[in-house]
């Protein structure tokens, strides 16, 4: 980085403490530390590239099952197959589960120091886990063919990106499969031809009831998000998911829901409502041969509620200009990046001159 530019800090460049502790994910061959490899979709021994399936040859791959809501907090599963810790970030509030044994080198969404381990925390466990596709190599490349088309973006930004810059993580993210049973009461209007000729509606009552299967109601799992433009139910392929073991989250940190099971709930009712809602005004319009629909009052029940807990693949890097943090993710699946990015006064600058001065030539000609 050049001296007197604006400064920019690396995050995420602090050094790893060297030996890490056991977590359960040791190398058959040297006992060195294995993480999941994206490339290979396998776990890789960091010390002898011992490469191991994370299915054993009987075993099948299953997408994530679904739970009973009913009984989720009593029969809600908290076991993730390892000793995991909680660590929360002071500065921006996010919380990150990692493996117990893993080390911690400051926020990866931040990039503040001021982290430290939650005691009491018990989360619950991932039904299902998309896997990384794409490695940190990937990640970078890509993001690098997004940023050079940022024309007037600041270009420390284009300069200063290094595969080993971009964090894994999985953000959180919820889905509901129920049953809803909707009666309802509305009036609706058919429209005619008025005595001076100018259409009127001619307004009926009715009522009814309306049943529908809701699949995947998907509810973001984190309530800190304003930043980095993630449209979860957008942009990933959720179907793609596997059934949860922990070797997928080798070598990843997890962000903690902040948004908990029953508040999702809430939030997903909302949703299904406002469907709900547009589905019974289109039945009533085309039963009626309506052509408007008012006043719908509806009530609706929910019956064998099913949700589960998917984990999503992101990669992170973050930039600090002049003290303002910009954070982008690219996707860990199908690699298109998301953020905000900081503009360059001087190149916007040079753009609006170099228009003025077109201007300028061509009214001066045209006199
Ligand atoms: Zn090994
Ligand atoms: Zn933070």
């Amino acid at each position: 980085m050049e001296k007197g530019s604006d400064e920019m800090r690396a995050y995420g460049e602090m050094p790893n403490p060297e030996v890490k502790k056991d977590s359960g994910r040791k190398c058959p061959r040297c006992r060195g530390f294995m993480e999941f490899d994206p490339k290979e979709g396998k776990l890789r021994c960091l010390s002898c590239d011992y490469l191991e399936a994370v299915l054993s040859r009987n075993e099948e791959d299953t997408c994530a099952e679904e739970k009973d809501f009913e009984y989720a907090e009593r029969n809600g599963n908290h076991d993730w197959g390892v000793e995991k810790k909680t660590v929360h970030c002071e500065n921006c509030g996010i919380e990150m589960i990692y493996d117990a044994a893993d080390p911690i080198d400051g926020c990866l969404y931040c990039g503040s120091s001021r982290v430290a381990e939650v005691q009491t925390k018990d989360s619950l466990a991932p039904g299902g886990v998309c896997v990384f596709e794409l490695d940190a190599k990937q990640a970078a490349e890509r993001f690098e063919q997004w940023i050079r088309k940022r024309r007037f973006c600041r270009k420390e930004l284009k300069t200063s990106v290094h595969p080993k810059r971009f964090k894994g993580i999985f953000l959180p993210c919820w889905t509901f499969d129920t049953h809803t049973d909707t009666t309802y009461d509305a009036s609706y209007g058919i429209s005619y031809q008025g005595s001076k000729g100018a259409p009127q509606l001619e307004w009926d009552g009715c009522c009814g009831s309306y049943r529908e299967f809701i699949d995947d109601q998907i509810v973001d799992g984190r309530n800190r998000h304003e930043q980095d433009l993630l449209d979860l139910n957008r942009d990933f392929q959720m179907k793609e998911n596997k059934a949860y073991r922990q070797e997928y989250l080798a070598g990843f940190a997890v962000e903690r829901y902040s948004v908990d099971l029953m508040d999702a709930w809430e939030c997903a009712k909302e949703k299904i409502s406002t469907r709900l809602q547009r589905h019974v005004t289109n039945r009533i319009m085309a039963e009626r041969h309506a052509d408007e629909v008012a006043d719908l009052k509806m009530s609706t029940v929910y019956t064998r509620i099913k949700y589960k807990l998917l984990l999503l693949p992101v990669w992170v890097i973050c930039f600090d200009v002049n003290g303002k943090l910009y954070r982008f993710t690219v996707n860990g699946q199908n690699g298109s990046v998301s953020g905000k990015v900081p503009v360059s006064p001087g190149k916007v600058a040079s753009v609006v001159l170099g228009v003025l001065v077109i201007l300028g030539l061509f009214c001066f000609f045209l006199r």
